[in-house]
This record gives C-alpha cells, structure tokens and sequence, in this order.
C-alpha cells in the first residue's frame, strides 16, 4: 500500500486560500487504510472547510476497493460527478500523489482546469498494520529478496546496503544508524541460518542495477486491461 498521513490542516488552507468553492476527492484504497480519504475522512473535511467558509460543490467517496489511482475504476465517479468538479475552484484531492496526477489528468484532458492540491503526505510502500506501518519496498524495479532471506536490504538497512553488514553493527546486533531496530544484515543472516542457507552469503551481489527505479516508470501492456467476464479456474 502506499503509506499516506493527512497534511497539517493549516497548510491545506493555505493551498486553499483564494478559493472559495471546493470540490473532495475521496479514495476507497490505501486512503481509506490510511484513513486519509475515506467515507469518514471526506466527511470530516467537508465540516472542517465548511467551518473555514468554504462551499461544497461536491464531495467524492470511492467505496472501499475503489482506487483513485486506477482511471478505469475512479472514472466512472469523476464522469458522475463531472458539474460538481466544474463548478468547483479547486479540488482537494484526498489520496496519495499517484491519485492526485490520475484524475488531475483526466481533468485535464475534459477540459476541466483548475487547481487539484493534496490534503495527504505520500510515504511509499509500506505494510503491516493495523497501527504501525513499516515502509518494506523503495520498488527499486530488481528485487533481491530471493537472495536475502525475504528481507530487504534497500528499505531495512538505512544505508541501503546490498552485502552487509556494515561495520558499525553493534554487539548486540542493533543497527548503527538507529540504534533502536536490529541491523537488518544480522537479521537476513539469521533466518538464512534458519532456512539453511548461509552459503548465500558467499556470494557476492553485483552492483544493484538502480536503472529499473529511474522516473518516471512506465508500465505499458496490453494483458494488463480488465477482463470482462470472470473466469473460472479449475482448482486441481
Ligand atoms: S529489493 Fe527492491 S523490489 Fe525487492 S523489496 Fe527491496 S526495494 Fe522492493
Ligand atoms: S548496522 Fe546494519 S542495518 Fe544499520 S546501517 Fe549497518 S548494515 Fe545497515
């Protein structure tokens, strides 16, 4: 999921300043996760813009699966809620910076300018939940983690290093850089030790080809549209 926190109210505002009518783009994916832009969370900006004298042209919930970023999905909301968007002055987008952009640019393309700022942080790939989200993947485009016990390296061991540890791990296996969370190296090497696979770490990784995480990444494949009609799989 894309890790996401609501932004200080008072910098929103100030995004905001000079425009008094304004329309809510809610997300039904990571944002309602992240509780930035759900059900919950467009209602309590519609009240909080409200208080600050805002108008309302209309305010956009995703249902939870629903995803923003995925145009083939949000879409369907923007066309339904297309006069809204244009009455609006400018539109407070509720979800990551990947959402923003999709229908920042879906605007665009109607012929509908205007300003869409962000009420939300977005702070990567992260998991776990349902409280503590940790980030587990900087998406770097050449996953290594079947060389490091299922760890990575780039995202757990704050210099990111490939063949570790470095050597500032302390004795008690807690990590030089922050002293609070294991060295990430002590940890791929312990469950190496318990998957019976040491002799991994004689070999030595090449340079990480960092060529796969340049910006901006394209996708582009045909195998990726949505399938009509669900299939069925035959289970074996
Ligand atoms: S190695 Fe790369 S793709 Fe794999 S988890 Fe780490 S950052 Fe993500
Ligand atoms: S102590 Fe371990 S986790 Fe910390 S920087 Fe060094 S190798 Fe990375």
């Amino acid at each position: 999921m894309i890790g996401q926190q609501t932004k200080p109210l008072e910098e929103v505002l100030d995004y905001l300043d000079g425009f008094d009518v304004i329309a809510l783009f809610g997300c039904g994916g990571c944002a309602t996760t992240f509780r930035t832009g759900g059900a919950d969370a467009v209602e309590s900006w519609v009240e909080i813009l409200r208080k600050h004298g805002k108008r309302i042209a209309t305010a956009i919930v995703l249902p939870p699966g629903v995803f923003t970023c995925y145009l083939p999905m949000s879409e369907r909301y923007l066309t339904r809620h297309r006069s809204g968007l244009e009455s609006a002055d400018a539109v407070l987008n509720l979800s990551c910076g990947d959402g923003l952009q999709v229908i920042r640019a879906w605007m665009d393309e109607q012929g509908i300018v205007k300003p869409v700022v962000p009420a939300v942080n977005s702070m990567g790939n992260m998991g776990e939940g349902p409280v503590r989200f940790v980030e587990k993947c900087r998406g770097c485009g050449q996953c290594v983690l079947a060389f490091t016990a299922g760890i990575c390296p780039f995202t757990q061991c704050p210099k990111s290093i490939l063949n570790g540890p470095c050597g500032g791990v302390s004795e008690d296996g807690m990590c030089e850089v922050d002293g609070s969370r294991p060295c990430a190296w002590i940890q791929i090497y312990q469950r190496l030790e318990k998957l019976g696979r040491l002799d991994s770490l004689e070999q030595i990784l090449d340079c990480h080809d960092w060529s796969g995480s340049d910006a901006p990444r394209i996708i582009d494949d045909e195998s990726l549209k949505l399938v009509e009609k669900p299939r069925i799989l035959r289970r074996r």
